[in-house]
């Protein structure tokens, strides 16, 4: 079989392409993946007929899975002592059967004055992932993993070195943003109590990769409460290394979220060597597939471009990627030029500072919307493509 011949909808669920030597085909699950078996069932991976068969089952009336969803999604408990709607002797199971812990803190490292904060977990297979939540003077943003490792290959990246080990179910990525609004609300955070703003799917993992727990994710951290967290879609960046199949569901879906494509090449050339998957969808491919993103959702595309010192930072690169994204018409993506955090064991480098300032520069004089992306967290480890603990 092709890679042409492999279907959107199995290239979308499970990420999966044909073999091959090179990195652009290492994402196939790690040999272990059978042995893993699947994290325990949680309130946020199942549908609210299913809710409502698991609450009869333990003889309980149907209004109470109701309340759960509050206590959930309203309120961020999962603790039997936070139930007081519920009699005393069914506390204790409520929680265990519909809200089985799911992540652990591992560890956390505070950066930027207690404004960031990184939290590695430890999931029900002792698999590691992590979340960082930062907050600024007007939002508050978390940026969550998709799947334990990443099997995209990208050899600059840190998650990437580590290959894919499995998907996560929806509970677990949701349980990310509960935990972040719980620390938010009480108040965890420097800068007192607050209100969790922003989730963006730009941990670890390709979220197109694991495509039915992203859309579960995105559906239920956009939804109001008692069906979800409240926080606006728009609120929400889903970030992709350009896997078309993914950004054309996404596109069929509706919901206003923000793409964020993983450019980092201007050129199929280059991008083969930073960006495998590129071997797979190419540049124009990608852009076309953004662009239709673009015109569907009347939201711009955000083109990420890790700036490599003397690798993809050059003149030539800043105006050969302008002229793709002018191709397309005005106005309809906003690149986000961020230097490379380099990682232990790389071999390339964040670029000088005046290479990122021609770079911005030439794309400004090209009518192109560029800022560079703040760094936040990058003593820590938690800028982009870096979000691989060392104790994984
Ligand atoms: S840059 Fe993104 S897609 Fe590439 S390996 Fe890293 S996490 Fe995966």
């Amino acid at each position: 079989m092709t890679d042409k011949n492999i279907s959107t909808q199995e290239s979308v669920e499970s990420g999966i392409t044909e073999g091959g030597r090179t990195g652009a085909f290492r994402d196939v699950l790690a040999k272990d993946h059978a042995r893993r078996g699947k994290p325990p069932i949680h309130f946020t991976d199942m549908s609210v007929d299913e809710r409502i068969a698991k609450a009869q089952e333990l003889g309980l009336p149907k209004f109470r899975v109701k309340q759960l969803a509050n206590h959930y999604y309203g309120h961020f408990d999962v603790n039997a002592n936070d139930f007081t709607d519920f009699p005393a002797s069914a506390r204790q199971q409520v929680a265990e059967e519909f809200f089985p812990t799911l992540i652990t803190e591992v560890t956390h490292q505070v950066a930027d004055d207690g404004m960031t904060i990184k939290t590695l977990w430890n999931l029900f297979d002792n698999a590691k992932i992590e979340s960082v939540l930062m907050r600024y003077p007007n939002r508050a943003t978390l940026c969550i993993s998709s799947q334990v490792g990443c099997g995209m290959g990208c050899p600059f990246c840190a998650t990437g070195k580590l290959g894919l080990t499995r998907n996560m179910s929806t509970g677990e990525i949701l349980e990310q943003v509960r935990v972040a609004a719980k620390m938010m609300q009480d108040g965890k955070v420097a800068g007192g109590p607050g209100r969790l703003s922003n989730v963006v799917f730009m941990g670890m993992g390709e979220p197109m990769g694991n495509y039915r727990a992203l859309i579960s994710a995105v559906k239920q951290i956009s939804a109001m409460p008692p069906e979800g967290f409240g926080i606006s879609a728009r609120n929400i960046t889903v970030s992709t290394v350009g896997v078309v199949p993914g950004i054309r569901k996404l596109t069929q879906e509706g919901i206003p979220v923000r793409l964020a494509v993983s450019l980092h090449a201007p050129n199929n050339e280059l991008r083969d060597e930073l960006v495998p998957m590129n071997k797979r969808f190419n540049v124009d491919e990608v852009l076309d597939a953004a662009h239709d993103y673009y015109l569907a959702s009347k939201r711009r595309v955000s083109i990420e471009y890790a700036l490599m010192r003397g690798i993809n930072d050059q003149e030539i690169h800043a105006r050969q990627l302008a002229n793709k994204l002018n191709h397309y018409g005005d106005n309809w993506a906003h690149v986000n030029p961020i230097p490379l955090n380099p990682i232990e064991g790389s071999k390339w480098t964040a670029s000088k500072p005046e290479d990122e300032e021609r770079f911005l520069d030439i794309l400004h004089e090209a009518g192109i919307t560029a800022t560079l992306r703040d760094t936040r967290g990058q003593d820590i480890d938690g800028a982009c493509g870096q979000l691989a603990a060392k104790n994984v």
